[in-house]
């Protein structure tokens, strides 16, 4: 059991660094992993770094696509939108049992894509960023249960009030 996210829409030269907290939000949040549409080894080199450095089996996947990631996964899915149905009345209705695909989107997001979701989710009904909805969601589908977990990483931040601890 567990979740993935995917990302869609993509664009390797404007979206790098949305992308890299996309993903980066998703590890820090407890997914297993990412894909990505459009193909991208830049992506893949900077987040597998981090994985590299702070721990953890996060994988990211690009030049996957999101019909091809549902079918993967064959799991149940959820679409971020601000014209989705409201997190909290949606949060008891997602399965926990299994496992789950989280999608956002990045400019437009085709309307395929509402009809294919199990739940299609808003974080509000206001505009804003896949990270931020992201983060949202996930804080609330997991509780912030990750968020401090150990990742077994070389490299290991220590809460300091005042200063910055790195244990490596
Ligand atoms: N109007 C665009 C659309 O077609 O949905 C919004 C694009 S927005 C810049 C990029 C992504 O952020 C969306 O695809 C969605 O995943 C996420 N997003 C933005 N605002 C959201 C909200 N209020 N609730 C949930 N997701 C949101």
């Amino acid at each position: 059991m567990g979740f993935r996210v995917m990302r869609m829409g993509h664009r390797p030269q404007r979206d790098k660094r949305v992308t890299t907290h996309v993903a980066l939000v998703a590890r820090a949040l407890g997914a297993d992993g990412i894909f990505v549409d459009a193909a991208d080894a830049v992506l893949e080199e900077s987040v597998r770094s981090v994985v590299d450095r702070f721990g953890g089996d996060f994988e990211i996947e690009t030049g996957v696509g999101w019909r091809e990631a549902i079918r993967r996964t064959g799991c149940a899915t959820v679409h971020l939108t601000m014209y989705g149905q409201r997190v909290d009345d949606a949060l008891g209705k997602i399965p926990r049992g299994g496992d789950l695909l989280i999608m956002v989107g990045a400019e437009k997001v085709p309307p395929e894509v509402y009809r294919a979701a199990d739940f299609n989710v808003s974080v509000g009904n206001q505009p804003h960023s896949e990270i931020a909805a992201l983060a949202i969601f996930l804080d609330r589908y997991t509780g912030g249960a990750a968020l401090y977990a150990d990742r077994g990483g070389r490299m290991k931040v220590i809460p300091n009030e005042r200063g910055k601890t790195v244990e490596s």
